[in-house]
C-alpha cells in the first residue's frame, strides 16, 4: 500500500516528516508494530494519528456502504493533562477524536460511551485504567480497533523509571481488542526497559516480524545541550555556582533585551529549593516556584505563566516537567543530583526544543547522595511495610477516619516526619486499584481487599530495590565520567 506523503502530511499543515515517521507509518498502515524512541517533541504522535488519520478519510470517501463505524485508534496514555490539549487540537483540524478520563462527570462519560458505541471518532485517548471499567469494554466491543497506540510505553515496565501496574495489563487488553496492531512510544528506554516492553505488549520480542515490534531509534543525540557537570563542597559553593550560570543567563537577556528564554532550576528537596529562593530573593532575581506541596491551582497558574514566558525563571522539584513543552528552555541546572540518568536525561531534555545552544549544569555534590539513597529507600517499602499497612488499612478504617492520617503514619513509620514510605505505598496501591484517595490525601477508600502478589514478595520487593540504587550509581558514574558526556549517555540507552 502506498499512500503518497502529502496525502499524510496535508491534515497536519506539516510540509514534510522527520525522522523516521514515514517509515514508522508505513509499518503501522501495513498492520506490523513498532517501537519508537524519539526526544520528547520530536514528533511521536504524529506516527500514530497519522495513520489514523488516513484511515478515517477512507471511511469517509467508501460510501459504498462498507461498515457504517469508523475504525478506531485507541491511544494509551498515562498524562490525563495532555489528553485534552491533543483532541482539541485534533478537533480543530475537523477529525474527529476524542478522550475519556476522570475529568467527565457521569453523565458525561455515559454520553462518550454511547458515541463510541454508535461509531464515532476516529481516535480515542484513555488511561490504561480505564479497562478496568467494565462499561467501558463493553462499549468498544461493536468496533474494529485498527491500532492500538501505547504512549509514554516506559511506563509499562518495572524496571522503567514511572511504572504503572496498569499498563502491565496491556497483552490483556491487545487480547480483548482483537490483538491490533501497535505502536509503542517513549522517549526514554534503556534496552532492558524495550525488551520488556516488547514482553509486555504481548510480542515475542524486538524484530521485524509479523510477531514482534520493530525499533525506531531516533537515537538520544542533543548536540545543542552542552552538558556540564559542577563538583561543589557545601551549600555555599552551590549557591555561588548557580549564580553564575543565571548572570551569564540573565547578561545575555540584557544583551538580547529581552529575556533570552527560560530556565529552570531542580532541587531534590522543597526545603532546599526553598531556602534557595530567598537567597534569590535577596539579590533581587526574580523568579517562581513550583512543587508538590503548593495547592494544584496554584501550580496550574505557575506553569502556565513559565510557558507563556511571563516567568521565565523557576525552581521546582521533579513535580515539574509533565507537558512542560516549550522550546526556548536554555537553562536547565540540577542544584542536587537526580535518581536515574533516565529522569536527569529527561530533566534535561527539556532545554533546547528548538535546537539552539542551551546549557545543562549538574552541580554535584557527595553528601546529596545520602539523601538520595534514603530517597531510593523511601520509595521502595519492602513487604513487610506492605503487609502492616493492609493491615491497618483492611482492620483499623474506623480508627483511620476518626484519626486520620498522621494516626497512620505514627503506626507505621513511628516519629520520624521526613519518612515517606506511607505515601509511597499508598500511592502504588492506588495505581493498582486497591485503594482510592482524597484528592488533598487526607483520607483513603479501600476498593479492594486483597494485597497485589508483587507487593508481598520481598524477592521482588528486593530486586526492584537493587535496581533503583544501581540506576543512582550510574549517574555517579556519568558525573565521574572524563569522556564525552553525550557518548555515555549514548551508551547507557542505546547499548545492546
Ligand atoms: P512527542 O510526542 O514526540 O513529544 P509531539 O508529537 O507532541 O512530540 O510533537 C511535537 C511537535 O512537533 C508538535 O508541535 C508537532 O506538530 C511537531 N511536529 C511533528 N512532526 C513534525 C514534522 N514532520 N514537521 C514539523 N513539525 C512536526
Ligand atoms: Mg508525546
Amino acid at each position: 500500500m502506498s499512500v503518497d506523503d502529502k496525502e499524510l502530511l496535508e491534515p497536519f499543515k506539516l510540509s514534510k516528516f522527520r525522522g523516521f515517521q514515514r517509515q514508522i507509518i508505513d509499518r503501522t498502515l501495513g498492520g506490523k508494530h513498532s517501537l519508537v524512541i524519539m526526544p520528547t517533541g520530536g514528533g511521536k504522535s504524529l506516527c500514530y494519528q497519522a495513520p489514523a488519520v488516513h484511515w478515517f478519510r477512507q471511511f469517509q470517501s467508501d460510501e459504498s456502504g462498507g461498515s457504517s463505524f469508523c475504525p478506531l485508534t485507541i491511544i494509551l496514555s498515562p498524562l490525563i493533562a495532555v489528553m485534552k490539549d491533543q483532541v482539541d487540537s485534533l478537533n480543530a483540524k475537523g477529525i474527529p477524536a476524542t478522550f475519556i478520563n476522570s475529568s467527565l462527570d457521569r453523565s458525561q462519560r455515559l454520553a462518550r460511551y454511547e458515541s463510541i458505541k454508535q461509531g464515532d471518532f476516529s481516535m480515542l485517548y484513555v488511561t490504561p485504567e480505564r479497562f478496568r471499567k467494565p462499561d467501558f469494554v463493553e462499549c468498544l466491543s461493536g468496533r474494529t480497533i485498527k491500532l492500538l497506540a501505547v504512549d509514554e510505553a516506559h511506563c509499562i515496565s518495572q524496571w522503567g523509571h514511572d511504572f504503572r501496574p496498569d499498563y502491565t495489563r496491556v497483552a490483556d487488553f491487545r487480547r480483548v481488542l482483537g490483538n491490533p496492531t501497535t505502536i509503542a512510544l517513549t522517549a526514554t528506554a534503556t534496552p532492558e526497559v524495550q525488551q520488556d516492553i516488547a514482553i509486555q505488549l504481548g510480542l515475542s520480542g524486538i524484530g521485524a516480524s509479523a510477531d514482534q515490534c520493530e525499533m525506531f531509534h531516533e537515537g538520544i543525540d542533543r548536540p545543542n545541550l552542552e552538558l556540564i557537570v559542577s563538583e561543589v563542597w557545601g551549600v555555599d559553593e552551590k549557591v555561588e555556582c548557580i549564580k553564575t550560570s543565571l548572570t551569564k543567563w540573565i547578561s545575555l537577556s540584557i544583551a538580547a533585551e529581552s529575556p533570552q528564554g527560560s530556565a529552570i532550576i531542580y532541587f531534590t528537596l522543597i526545603r532546599s529549593l526553598e531556602a534557595f529562593s530567598e537567597i534569590l530573593r535577596k539579590e533581587g532575581i526574580r523568579h517562581v516556584v513550583y512543587h508538590g506541596d503548593l495547592s494544584r491551582h496554584y501550580r496550574k497558574q505557575i506553569q502556565d505563566d513559565f510557558m507563556a514566558g511571563r516567568s521565565p525563571l523557576v525552581l521546582a522539584t521533579n513535580a515539574f516537567g509533565m507537558g512542560v513543552d516549550k522550546s526556548n528552555i536554555r537553562l536547565v541546572i540540577h542544584a542536587d543530583i537526580p535518581n536515574s540518568l533516565e529522569s536527569y536525561y529527561q530533566e534535561i531534555g527539556r532545554a533546547g526544543r528548538d535546537g539552539l545552544p542551551s546549557e545543562c549544569r549538574l552541580l554535584y555534590d557527595a553528601d546529596d547522595l545520602a539523601t538520595q539513597m534514603e530517597f531510593i529507600r523511601w520509595s521502595n517499602p519492602d513487604a513487610d511495610f506492605y503487609q502492616r499497612l493492609h493491615h491497618h488499612l483492611s482492620h483499623d478504617l474506623d480508627r483511620l477516619r476518626a484519626f486520620g492520617m498522621d494516626w497512620l503514619r505514627l503506626q507505621l513509620c513511628g516519629k520520624n516526619k521526613h519518612d515517606r514510605r506511607l505515601e509511597t505505598a499508598l500511592g502504588i496501591l492506588e495505581r493498582y486499584g486497591v485503594i482510592d484517595q482524597s484528592e488533598d490525601l487526607s483520607m483513603v477508600e479501600v476498593l479492594d481487599d486483597s494485597l497485589p502478589t508483587l507487593l508481598s514478595d520481598s524477592t521482588h520487593l528486593a530486586a526492584k530495590l537493587l535496581n533503583d540504587q544501581k540506576k543512582l550509581y550510574a549517574l555517579v558514574q556519568y558525573v565521574q565520567c572524563d569522556q564525552d558526556r553525550q557518548a555515555f549517555l549514548r551508551q547507557y540507552f542505546e547499548a545492546d
